[in-house]
């Protein structure tokens, strides 16, 4: 038997995620499923900054988890959080998904993640129709959307949701007629029913979550034998020191905290060059 067959699961979504989530979820887990998608996830904070995120993506995950559970009467949940910007260390954009599922019948929370540099994520101020069009093609319109607000990012009046080019030249003329400045700010509409990159990386980003869930502790069975710590020091394969990389990752049950480490998991020697001795 499928470990949710006779449960009921709700998915929390304004944005249609349930598209990409519900499958997988049902095809591994079974369960029924209730699509909340009335209430509005965006006061938590959206991508348009009409509402600024005021926490953190796992905790702004986890208070639409609890909404979920709350309005719903329900004992499970999934929600998923994406946040978008340059990478840390290299000029790409980045953007990262997570998927959260909280089992309050077995006391378990699985944390799914997506990392990707796939993303039409990008924004510009321009000044004219051909720098529209221009903009517009590099980010995959119109198959992905775009938001246009008069002179500024945080200008009060948005336009989204245009899905044709005459809409699209009709938004940027209504925006310049507001400007100040005669100009316009473009960017990407990165709300996932917008966004079918994003929806992918959701996508993976559930497979993950799923995949960790239906990792049994070997002790109790229970679901969501998750990795709760990953300890650095891999050898150098010329010195043998301890390098930054990872040694191991230790999993921990959740229900009776039994633990064990895996070792080795990207490998038993780290390439010289990550070593600080052979390579300060
Ligand atoms: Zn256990
Ligand atoms: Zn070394």
């Amino acid at each position: 038997m499928k470990l949710y067959e006779q449960q009921t699961i709700v998915i929390l979504t304004k944005h249609k995620k349930e598209q990409v989530i519900q499958p997988l979820v049902e095809a591994h887990c079974g369960g029924t499923f209730i699509i909340d998608d009335v209430f509005d996830t965006d006061s938590l904070g959206s991508f348009s900054r009409e509402i600024k995120r005021k926490k953190n993506q796992l905790d702004t995950a986890r208070q639409k988890i609890k909404q979920a559970l709350k309005r719903n009467h329900a004992s499970i949940a999934i929600v998923s959080e994406g946040s978008f910007g340059p990478h840390p260390m290299i000029p790409v954009p980045w953007n990262v998904e997570i998927v959260v599922l909280v089992d309050k019948v077995n006391h378990i929370e699985v944390i799914g993640v997506h990392e990707s540099s796939n993303t039409n994520f990008k924004h510009r101020v321009i000044h004219s129709v051909e720098e529209l069009i221009e903009f517009a093609k590099e980010v995959k319109y119109p198959s992905h959307g775009l938001m246009l607000r008069p002179d500024h990012e945080s200008h009060k009046m948005i336009i989204k949701d245009v899905t044709s080019d005459v809409e699209l030249i009709d938004a940027f003329n209504r925006c310049l007629k507001e400007s100040k400045h005669n100009r316009v700010f473009v960017e990407t509409d990165m709300r996932a029913h917008r966004n079918p990159t994003r929806m992918n990386n959701i996508q993976k980003a559930t497979q993950h979550m799923v995949d960790q869930l239906l990792t049994l502790c070997p002790t109790c069975q229970c679901p969501g034998f998750v990795i709760t710590s990953k300890v650095k020091g891999l050898p150098c394969e010329c010195c043998g020191e301890p390098t930054q990389l990872v040694l191991k990752h230790i999993f921990t049950c959740q229900r009776c905290k039994y633990q064990e480490d895996k070792m080795y998991p990207h490998g038993v020697k780290s390439e010289a060059r990550y070593c600080d001795w052979c390579n300060p």
